[in-house]
């Protein structure tokens, strides 16, 4: 089987309020990258609890938070308080998520991870193709969130380094000679399995969806050829994999895209 399981197996609702600060000191701190401490992270959810789960666990790894409980107080807050990283519920009470995504994205670039709930698919690619980052879906572990917000905000500054060279595991993607190899030996792709890679090795550990993937290498007028993708990514997978029926590399997003992991170890949920 090709969609195969991606870590995603961590369930937890909201707490009840006793059990958050027992929470807080089992999640807190061991990971934390000291590079990302002290970010600041946006929340646009309008469901207390929910807020209140994620103050306290954000807090406990170091991230300063910011709340608004709605989406025009998310965006004046985008505005006005310049956070690093933006966490947006598609479900808000004055607006649509969508709308929210596609306000900000006409004047920002800060890194977006959208919630949503099981079943919201098309609300939830739409945000990913106006331009969020990332998704968790509700009910969604802490785990799975904080290594979303680590890939984010790790990407940001790779971004700003603009390393040509993309390092995935044993996999050298070089985008300046077009030249792939895992473990030092060289790949031979089509220019076409090139042309997806590469657009997943540089949004790499974030999802990338069918259609923009489409848009990148067919061009507009084929968003909707997901087949294509089927096929090409089935090929890549054999060149590029240990294991071609358990990718480790390139994982399917089911309905929505792919995903290429550059280290494993960093989106593995803790
Ligand atoms: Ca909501």
């Amino acid at each position: 089987m090709t969609d195969s399981p991606d870590g995603r197996t961590g369930l937890s609702t909201p707490p009840p309020p006793g059990v958050e600060a027992a929470m807080a000191t089992c999640i807190g701190g061991e990971d934390r990258n000291s590079n990302q401490a002290g970010a600041r992270v946006l929340v646009v959810e309008d469901e207390p609890q929910i807020r209140r789960f994620l103050r306290v666990a954000l807090t406990a790894h170091g991230y300063q938070m910011i709340e608004a409980k709605s989406g025009q107080e998310g965006l004046a807050q985008a505005a006005t308080s310049h956070p690093d990283l933006v966490i947006l519920d598609l479900g808000l009470p004055d607006m649509d998520g969508l709308q929210v995504v596609q306000r900000l994205r006409e004047w920002s670039t800060v890194p977006i991870i959208v919630l949503s709930v099981r079943g919201e698919d098309r609300v939830k690619i739409g945000a990913l193709d106006a331009g969020a980052d990332d998704y968790v879906t509700k009910p969604f572990s802490m785990g799975e969130l904080l290594a979303r917000i680590r890939v984010a905000l790790r990407h940001t500054a790779l971004n700003a380094a603009n390393d040509p060279v993309i390092v995935a595991g044993d996999l050298r993607i070089d985008l300046v000679q077009r030249r792939v190899t895992r473990a030092g030996q060289e790949i031979k792709l089509t220019p076409t399995e090139y042309e997806i890679l590469k657009v997943l090795a540089i949004h790499r550990d974030r999802v990338v969806t069918h259609s923009q993937i489409l848009r990148a290498v067919w061009g507009p007028g084929y968003q909707e050829e997901t087949h294509y993708l089927r096929v090409y990514m089935g090929q890549l997978r054999r060149k590029l994999e240990p294991d071609p029926a358990r990718p480790r590399y390139l994982l399917t997003e089911p309905r929505v895209g792919y995903r290429l992991i550059s280290s494993p170890s960093l989106t593995d949920s803790p």
